[in-house]
């Protein structure tokens, strides 16, 4: 790992809390989306406007993501100076507190953590854990040890905020993948790049089901009526709903009983939004764990 990749991560943070707040940019076509859905579903609208606060968060860093960078490790988060970051834990960790989304024990619990260098423990311990026991050895990146000792003390809430703390740099370097054509060779369930599992998916105008990464977003085409999470192809042991207005889609495993929510993207009038979409969709969560799917 050379010094260029500190310097990458340590440009992405480094957010002074002392300038002045730059003026609103137009909103992004997400929050516009956000708010739509806001009008239609007011019963959502604590969990939008979080949603539309985290966003304005990832926005202003998202500005200084500079180039992509493929060698993507554990060691993303070892940064010789990690201010940046710490700060950003911590505004997550307020912009959840203040929507309810996090206990008062967890939000100190955060802050304290954000405040000194053991943030990057954590914030490595989140990485690996994502990476869980696949090798992330596709489309040319190097092999990695992995460990499992990640899966050990899971820590929920914490967690959360890490995820959300490095979805900007995430997602920049997913979205620097994504035309890589050799990405149409991956068939595994997980993550190519970062070796997460799939949170959401979207069915293609061309039928076909892409799986997005819970993590960094990267879409991957996978087979349509297989379970991502134990691998069930037994078509009579999927449980496959739509709503009503044909937008999303459920499959659920009846093996291991998890399910999966996709955008319907073949009637739709606009691409899926990972970010918008999951929000629209936590009736639809309430819903599936009410039939028994976690
Ligand atoms: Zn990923
Ligand atoms: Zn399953």
């Amino acid at each position: 790992m050379g010094s260029g990749f500190t310097r990458t991560l340590y440009d992405l943070y480094v957010t002074d809390p002392a300038r002045p707040a730059r003026p609103p940019r137009s909103e992004t076509r997400e929050v516009v989306e956000l708010r739509s859905i806001r009008q239609s579903h007011p019963e959502l609208a604590d969990a939008i406007d979080m949603q539309i606060e985290l966003l304005e968060l990832h926005r202003r860093v998202q500005g200084r993501v500079p180039l992509p960078w493929f060698e993507l490790n554990e060691n993303i988060v070892r940064t010789h100076n990690g201010s940046g970051e710490r700060l950003l834990v911590r505004q997550i960790a307020d912009v959840m507190r203040r929507h309810g989304a996090l206990e008062d024990a967890d939000y100190q619990r955060i802050q304290t953590i954000g405040r000194d260098m053991s943030l990057l423990d954590y914030a490595e311990r989140w990485y690996r854990s994502g990476v869980h026991r696949h090798s992330v050895a596709a489309i040319g990146l190097p092999h990695h040890q992995i460990s499992t000792e990640a899966h050990e003390n899971p820590d929920e809430a914490l967690d959360q905020v890490l995820a959300l703390a490095m979805r900007p740099w995430m997602t920049r370097c997913a979205e620097a993948m994504q035309p890589r054509t050799e990405l149409a060779l991956w068939t595994r369930s997980h993550c190519a790049l970062c070796g997460s599992e799939p949170d959401f998916a979207v069915i293609t105008p061309a039928a076909e089901r892409h799986l997005i990464c819970g993590r960094c977003a990267l879409r991957w085409k996978f087979e349509p009526l297989t379970c991502p999470y134990c691998g069930n192809s037994d078509r009579s042991r999927i449980t496959s709903f739509a709503t009503p207005d044909g937008q999303y889609r459920v499959y659920a495993c009846d093996e291991c009983h998890r399910y999966l929510k996709a955008y319907d993207a073949r009637r739709a009038t606009r691409p899926v939004m990972p970010v918008v979409d999951s929000v629209a969709t936590l009736p639809l969560d309430a819903y599936a764990m009410q039939r028994g799917y976690s």
